[in-house]
């Protein structure tokens, strides 16, 4: 099952084709640098490309006995609208029970009004990417809250820099590991050198 999975590099010539990896010069909103950017959107427009996604992904908790033995009763949980695709293409491939998503309400994520206690299932919280880790940690405090617990984490990309673990014991599972380089504007960043021109990126 594991060697069903495809490398990261055939993961990373998908993301490219499909526009959701681009190569320039851009400026996040927090202001740093970048030779590069992720549109995940852009891959996930695809079926085809969002399934083989997705079934990579699920075979990443397929192949964990504490997973797979609590399957079907599992709840595949999204942080907010990009992980949404991802969550329903594992549900999916896991033959998982339910799907949740939260989203930004004023600033704050939440989910949806009238989940009650009690009613979710043990959780795989699924992203398209993982920059820092914040998105997956508040999702996973709202489960908590409404009595669930994680028992699984993955997306199809993790920044080197995020955390690679959720608490103590659920590891973060991804398709690509990836090394994202971040600039201060100016001489520290080699497009600010060359004057390239910038593009400023809204997430
Ligand atoms: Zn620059």
């Amino acid at each position: 099952m594991v060697d069903l999975i495809p490398s990261a590099d055939t993961i990373m010539q998908i993301l490219k084709r499909t526009g959701a990896f681009r190569e320039g010069h851009f400026v996040y909103p927090n202001g740093k640098h970048s030779p590069h950017y992720f549109q995940m959107p852009l891959a996930f427009r695809y079926y085809d490309t969002a399934r083989v996604l997705a079934v990579a992904l699920s075979r990443k908790f397929r192949v964990d006995r504490d997973i797979s033995s609590q399957l079907p009763k599992v709840s595949i949980i999204s942080p907010s609208s990009g992980g949404i695709p991802v969550a329903f293409g594992v549900r999916d491939a896991l033959s998982a029970e339910q799907i949740y998503w939260a989203e930004q309400e004023g600033g704050k994520r939440m989910f949806r009004q009238y989940i009650n206690k009690g009613e979710v299932n043990p959780c795989i919280v699924v992203d398209d990417i993982i920059r820092s880790g914040q998105a997956i940690e508040e999702t996973t405090s709202l489960v908590n809250e409404l009595g669930a617990n994680v028992i699984g984490c993955g997306a199809i990309v993790r920044f080197t820099s995020a955390t690679d673990k959720l608490g103590d014991d659920v590891p973060i599972r991804s398709l690509v590991e990836f090394d994202a380089q971040m600039y201060d504007e100016g001489d520290e960043c080699g497009d600010c050198k060359k004057n390239a021109p910038v593009e400023h990126v809204r997430f």
